[in-house]
């Protein structure tokens, strides 16, 4: 990059088509700040989620400001990496300009951004390697009612989507009914059931209410807050695999909570880790390790999604649906999403990220 590159910054504010329901409430819209980077006349989005249930937090928004600013003083491309890599940097900040700047440079490139990750200087270990073109991913059921989540259930099975995440949350009465519901309709679904820490206070009554339904894996029943010894032990008593999502903000952390047998499978999100690289540098350690794992996004815009899914098409030894269709809550988004056909998300032959969203029309 050069001095006289380009760097923006705007909010956005999108009503969701349905609402959101899990364990931290109902989100009827989604707030973030959308990044953009020009360099020379490549042109680079990102994206920085807050969690959907914090709104627009003002020191995020504060941080995301800051870090322009310094971004638009530096004339270097390795200066503005440097100031990326400083580890104050919050996770979600860094993940939008980080996307922005790796999505910019792969536009320069003439590369998709899957193949500009397997290629570029940042992630050795990928060098050289493949990058795939379409992404299995997992159907996201959020409805209240036990019908009408079965219904959905359904019409997203006669997708092509076969494995279904279903959010769950304190309620176990009613959750075992959902989680019963969908099973009834659909005997042979890989089920994900999500707690989102929701079942911290006892979870051995949650996985006896679940387990008649032999879900695939659990997602975080625990709060992040837990030590590894106690996830360990509630992993112990599941009847099934835990995967680990809130609780896996860092490699040094995820590698502690393995090493103690806290779960079985992590849940990367570029968010949560502070960009595509910086998730596909924890992939490839959970690879070299075979620990199974799976990449979503956060909720998040067209923008989002497609870095999220450019990084699960550029990540090693992934094996399972990823948590990537959710194009399907934004009543109007900030770009056209990844088009989901018979279960995959299909990417773009185009160089860059893939959205080409009207940074003009932002709302
Ligand atoms: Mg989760």
């Amino acid at each position: 990059m050069r001095c006289g590159d380009v760097w923006e910054l705007r909010p956005y504010r999108l009503a969701l088509s349905e609402p959101y329901r899990w364990a931290k409430g109902e989100n009827a819209q989604r707030q973030g700040l959308l990044v953009r980077c020009v360099l020379g006349g490549a042109v680079g989005f990102g994206e920085v989620a807050p969690p959907p249930n914090l709104g627009m937090p003002l020191e995020v928004r504060r941080a995301a400001e800051a870090v322009l600013l310094a971004l638009r003083a530096v004339c270097s491309r390795e200066a503005a990496w440097a100031l990326l890599d400083a580890p104050e940097l919050g996770s979600r900040v860094r993940c939008g300009f980080a996307t922005a700047l790796l999505a910019a440079e792969a536009a320069a490139a003439a590369l998709p951004l899957r193949h500009y990750l397997v290629a570029c200087d940042r992630l050795e270990a990928l060098q050289g390697k493949g990058a795939r073109d379409k992404i299995l991913v997992n159907g996201l059921l959020t409805d209240r009612e036990p019908a009408t989540l079965a219904r959905h259930a359904e019409t997203l099975a006669a997708e092509g989507l076969t494995t279904l995440k279903i959010k769950c949350g304190a309620d176990d009465a009613l959750d075992a009914a959902r989680v019963a519901a969908v099973r009834a309709a659909l005997p042979s679904a890989a089920l994900r059931l999500d707690a989102n820490e929701a079942w911290s206070a006892d979870p051995l009554r949650y996985f006896r209410a679940f387990a008649p339904f032999k879900p695939a894996y659990i997602e975080q029943p625990l709060n992040a807050s837990a030590t590894p010894g106690e996830l360990a032990a509630a992993a112990r008593e599941a009847p099934c695999p835990v995967f680990l999502d809130e609780s896996a903000s860092a490699w040094t952390v995820i590698e502690t909570l393995l090493d103690a047998g806290a779960g079985a499978g992590i849940v990367l999100k570029p968010q949560r880790l502070g960009g595509p690289d910086r998730t596909l540098s924890v992939a490839v350690q959970l690879a070299a390790r075979g620990t199974p794992y799976v990449i979503t996004n956060s909720l998040e815009s067209a923008v989002g999604l497609w870095a999220t899914a450019q990084t699960a098409a550029a990540a090693p030894a992934l094996a399972l649906p990823c948590g990537l269709a959710t194009a399907r809550y934004f009543g109007s988004d900030l770009a056209a999403p990844p088009k989901l056909v018979s279960g995959e998300l299909l990417l773009n032959q185009t160089p860059g990220l893939g959205a080409e969203g009207s940074w003009e029309g932002v709302p």
